[in-house]
């Protein structure tokens, strides 16, 4: 059976205390969930939810990472770093670091090199502004920073990323695309990847979509034939609503 990639970004939210208390009712609540499921906390609480997580069916994530190994980079957090904490994946090219922290694809694709290498799995982030959809620039926009984004790296190494539409006009504002709609961009995404390694290769790639996933949307999202999973922000913040997303099957 097809299993589903859902994953919560927590992003710069939770003290430690309050993470633990959210990753142990996770645990709970997901005993059993035949789905791939992740938890992306804060930086400062990935030690302490890694406690939690260790040996049951959620996997750790970290939001973001430097894009050198080591070294005078006052403020970052190096891939060695997560993976000496049990993180397996990492968010990359987030919209919010792209528009607000000012990354572009040349710096986001260092940085999903930089996890393969080391054995991480990158979540490679795209989508469009609303602008850059109204101006009829979706595909230019997403075909380029996927292709940017997975500059160098190999069809080998292809099986361990996962790619993230997340329409930035539809992150935290309550508004999703239509499963229609997220569908026909996760099948020209898919269309770019055949064309960069080939369909068998570009059918096996997840596509997760992001942006005001909730219990209520999920199922018809989760139903359509290109979409593998879910990103998920506001709605992984709580248990009773990050749980039946998971379960959306249930
Ligand atoms: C996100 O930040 O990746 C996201 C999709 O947020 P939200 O679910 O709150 O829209």
């Amino acid at each position: 059976m097809r299993s589903y990639f859902i994953a919560g970004n927590w992003k710069m939210h939770k003290t430690v205390p309050e993470s633990v208390a959210l990753a142990k009712e996770l645990v709970a609540g997901l005993r059993g969930c035949g789905e791939k499921l992740l938890v992306a906390p804060a930086f400062t609480a990935l030690a302490a939810v890694a406690e939690v997580v260790k040996g049951t069916n959620i996997l750790l994530g970290a939001q973001n990472m430097g894009p050198e190994e080591q070294g005078a980079h006052t403020g970052e957090v190096s891939v060695l770093m997560l993976k000496d904490l049990g993180v397996k994946v990492v968010i990359l090219g987030h919209s919010e670091r792209r528009h607000s922290y000012g990354e572009g694809d040349e710096l986001i694709n260092k940085k999903v090199l930089l996890a393969l290498r080391h054995g991480l799995e990158p979540i490679l982030c795209v989508g469009e502004t609303l602008e850059e959809r109204e101006g009829g620039r979706l595909e230019a926009i997403v075909g380029s920073q996927v292709e940017r984004g997975l500059a160098g790296v190999s069809a080998e190494a292809l099986k361990n990323v996962t790619i993230a539409y997340e329409p930035v006009w539809a992150i935290g504002t309550g508004k999703t695309a239509t499963p229609e709609d997220a569908d026909a961009v996760h099948a020209y995404i898919r269309k770019v990847l055949a064309r960069l390694y080939g369909e068998a290769a570009a059918k096996a790639v997840c596509i997760q979509y992001g942006g005001s996933v909730k219990a209520d949307n999920a199922v018809q999202l989760m139903a359509k034939p290109n979409i593998d999973g879910a990103l998920v922000g506001g709605a992984s913040l709580k248990a009773d609503a990050f749980v039946p997303i998971a379960r959306f099957r249930a």
